[in-house]
């Protein structure tokens, strides 16, 4: 096994597109750590816990409230879709590789318009970016 990572729902297409942004200096070193595993060597091989509470992720967040965070409302919207477009339920466990096949098989080219509606790091285009560039390599 190589590792287990606690992911939110909405976490699996956030660590896709990650490319170094994050909320804090803290923040991003921590989700750095965790997509280098999910990028390295057999990374594909790591498991991903689903959870609806705060996750490995979201553990240096400034924006964290214990388990919960202070935008809830609008991450628990953001959860309902990405768990209903990737079929994750709380505690399923997936390997980082089986996301990547469920994101190709149910997560069109454009639909992060809908899935992220209401989150700030769209604009940048980094995770739309990557959802052509997974869809590229099949
Ligand atoms: S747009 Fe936001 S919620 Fe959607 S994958 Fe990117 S960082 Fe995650």
């Amino acid at each position: 096994m190589n590792g287990l990572f606690h992911f939110r729902p909405h976490h699996f297409l956030c660590a896709l597109g990650f490319q170094g942004k994050g909320y804090s200096d803290d923040f991003t070193a921590n989700m750095a750590q965790i997509v280098a595993v999910l990028r390295g060597p057999d990374g594909g091989n790591t498991l991903l816990e689903v959870t609806h509470q705060a996750d490995h992720i979201c553990a240096p967040c400034p924006h964290r409230r214990g388990v919960s965070c202070d935008k809830a409302t609008r991450i628990a919207g953001l959860d309902q879709r990405h768990a209903a477009a990737l079929r994750l339920k709380d505690g399923d466990r997936i390997s980082w590789a089986e996301a990547q096949r469920r994101i190709r098989a149910h997560v069109p080219r454009g639909a992060l318009a809908q899935l992220c509606k209401g989150c700030q790091w769209r604009d940048l285009g980094l995770c739309d970016a990557a959802l052509n560039k997974l869809h590229e390599s099949t």
